[in-house]
């Protein structure tokens, strides 16, 4: 179930993965806290939005890329109760806009690869950062066949991806599995 201890557990890993991260995503460790410890959220209007995004890689080095509106990108939805973990999330992400399941986790990256702060959008509701927390995911390009058809999905190289961070950390993450 994803709720705070949860969130609390997939950042303090990737905090102690990426050390030089830790300051900038302290805000959000301390929120997550206050939520255990209070039962609750006591946060009024400061509360951190929270969502969870996937990069799904195939066998190409392709990523499936999502046109966002003003470019190519990688949807991100909020967390519910309900899923069983944010990873889970991250794949929903993915699943409700093109109806795909054949997808399956890298071995050894389960965890999120990157977490992005931003400020919030006009969807975060009263907060005023949002945490993205990224996953990778694997695929086979022959399982996709049918999405690709759709108009905004596509296939584009890894390299493609804008943000300098995730697009070097899915790189790694394909060579672990080749390797
Ligand atoms: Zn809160």
């Amino acid at each position: 179930m994803v709720n705070s201890s949860h969130i609390i557990r997939e950042l303090t890993r990737y905090m102690s993965d990426h050390r030089s991260e830790i300051d900038i995503l302290l805000p959000l460790f301390d929120s997550l806290k206050e939520h255990v410890q209070a039962g609750r959220c006591p946060h009024r209007d400061g509360c951190p939005s929270v969502k969870a995004g996937a990069v799904v890689v195939d066998e190409r080095g392709q990523a499936l890329f999502f046109w966002t509106g003003t470019g190519w990108g990688f949807p991100e939805v909020p967390p519910h109760r309900s899923d069983s973990t944010l990873g889970f999330t991250a794949l929903r992400a993915v699943m409700e806009q093109t109806g795909i399941f054949d997808v399956w986790p890298v071995e050894g990256v389960e965890h999120p690869l990157v977490i992005d702060v931003d400020s919030a959008g006009p969807h975060d509701g009263p907060a005023a950062v949002k945490f993205g927390f990224r996953y990778v995911y694997r695929t086979d390009s022959a399982f996709l066949a049918p999405v690709m058809g759709r108009l905004g999905v596509e296939w584009r190289p890894v390299s493609e991806i804008q943000s300098p961070r995730l697009r070097h950390r899915v790189l790694n993450s394909i060579h672990f599995q080749r390797s």
